[in-house]
């Protein structure tokens, strides 16, 4: 009889899950349909694409119509904002009923809402039970990228106190977390690591002194070496995301660890980076995210980044889909302490060197720290000394994190066609 109560409950489940993805996925034809016609009539360079795409608005009616609409690539945002300033005809407000207007590396001028984005962050930090109560130490950074201030509201959200640290300044951060017994951590992971291993170095017993519980990690890949020790060595519970400056976080991970799950509220696809194909589970192609801001609608925007995704359901209980892990970049961009590195912005920066004919970047990585180095070869003998030092500034200046050798090579040793930037990192 129990057995019999068992089953028929395991049938009532498994029918609520069927009734719950389409259900989700009704509503989110119906926003799409809704944001697309929005879009359609108040912002030109998405009416341009569908036009030139010869569909219609009235043709989005569900999901599955997605594949009519083409996908936006990052680099071809950073052309339309070129050509027609500053947010390439995608802003469906006047300007100055903007909030705030955010910088992302390309440059990409982003005027998104963060309240959208809080939402999706406090969805991967609820995975901890993040609460009242809880003192966070926010390390993203509060000044051109959104990160800091939506990772801030959604702390808030939750009812947490928020410590805005940004990021550098290590030893008074290690003071910060044990003087105000901090219990959460959000930021990179190799920071973290940072933190832990100054607070050794100041005599600190971390386990013993300190009241960190909880890290969510973003911005750059989590090595399952550091994650580890973090659980083993600091009794840490880590979470990682997969998030995008100009998108919000995209996926996060469960207490279980397999993949990031979809957060609520946003759509987002696997699709075949030639065809612009939607594709299937299991399948890699390139993350595609369509999000419902009104003012900004960015509608089948391209992160560049390759994943797949799986249908099947998590044993922690949530329903969301979830991304596998990143596999790399469509393109030639790398993400180096937590930034992109764009092929395009050497190139921007090396026209401006006549005397540099070929470069090559080479990203590899040190203990938990990235590094990168640039090779230069150079069309004619000239003083070599006198141009590192304004082409290593604009190097940093555009591309905003330094990087740690420029180098220059003989003629010959960057072969035509070669990769522009060659990552030799590994994740052990
Ligand atoms: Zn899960």
């Amino acid at each position: 009889m129990v057995v019999v109560k068992r089953i028929k409950k395991i049938k009532r489940e498994r029918s609520k899950k069927k009734e719950t993805r389409p259900s989700r996925e009704n509503q989110l034809g119906k926003k799409l349909a809704g944001i697309v016609s929005h879009a359609y009539r108040h912002a030109p360079a998405f009416k341009n694409k569908l036009d030139r795409a010869g569909v219609k608005p009235s043709e989005v009616k569900t999901i599955k119509d997605l594949d009519k609409i083409p996908v936006t690539t990052q680099s071809e945002m950073v052309s339309l904002q070129k050509e027609n300033p500053p947010f390439g005809g995608f802003l469906t407000i006047p300007i100055e009923k903007l909030e705030r207007i955010f910088i992302s590396p390309g440059p990409l001028y982003e005027p998104i809402r963060i309240g959208d984005f809080a939402k999706a962050a406090a969805e991967a930090l609820s995975v901890f039970g993040i609460k009242k109560g809880d003192r966070v130490l926010n390390t993203f950074s509060y000044h051109m990228v959104p990160a800091g201030l939506w990772v801030d509201q959604a702390l808030q959200l939750l009812g947490a106190t928020v410590i805005p640290a940004g990021v550098g300044l290590t030893d008074l951060q290690v003071k910060i977390m044990k003087d105000l017994k901090v219990t959460g951590y959000v930021g990179t992971p190799s920071f973290l690591m940072t933190l832990i291993k100054r607070a050794e170095e100041m005599g600190l017993q971390f386990r013993k002194e300190f009241s960190l519980r909880c890290a969510l990690c973003s911005a750059e890949i989590l090595p399952p070496s550091m994650r580890k020790s973090f659980e083993d060595d600091y009794g840490i519970k880590v979470a990682d995301t997969y998030a995008s400056a100009i998108l919000g976080i995209l996926g996060y991970e469960c207490l279980e660890k397999s993949g990031f799950h979809f957060p609520e509220g946003i759509i987002i696809e696997i699709v075949d980076p030639t065809t612009g194909k939607s594709l299937g589970p299991g399948e890699i192609g390139e993350v595609v995210v369509t999000l419902f801001d009104k003012n900004y609608p960015l509608i089948r925007f391209g992160t560049g980044d390759l994943s797949s995704f799986t249908d099947e359901p998590c044993s922690c209980g949530r329903k969301s889909y979830r991304l596998t892990r990143i596999m790399g970049r469509v393109g030639e961009a790398v993400k180096v302490r937590g930034m992109f590195i764009h092929s395009r912005q050497i190139e921007e920066v090396i026209r401006k060197f006549p005397e540099v004919s070929r470069f090559q970047v080479y990203v590899s990585r040190s203990g938990h720290r990235d590094e990168w180095a640039i090779n230069l070869e150079l069309k004619e003998e000239v003083d070599r000394e006198k141009l590192l030092e304004p082409l290593q500034r604009s190097i940093q200046e555009s591309c905003r994190v330094k990087p740690d050798k420029i180098e220059f090579v003989s003629q010959g040793t960057i072969a035509e066609g070669a990769k522009k930037i060659v990552d030799q990192r590994t994740w052990e």
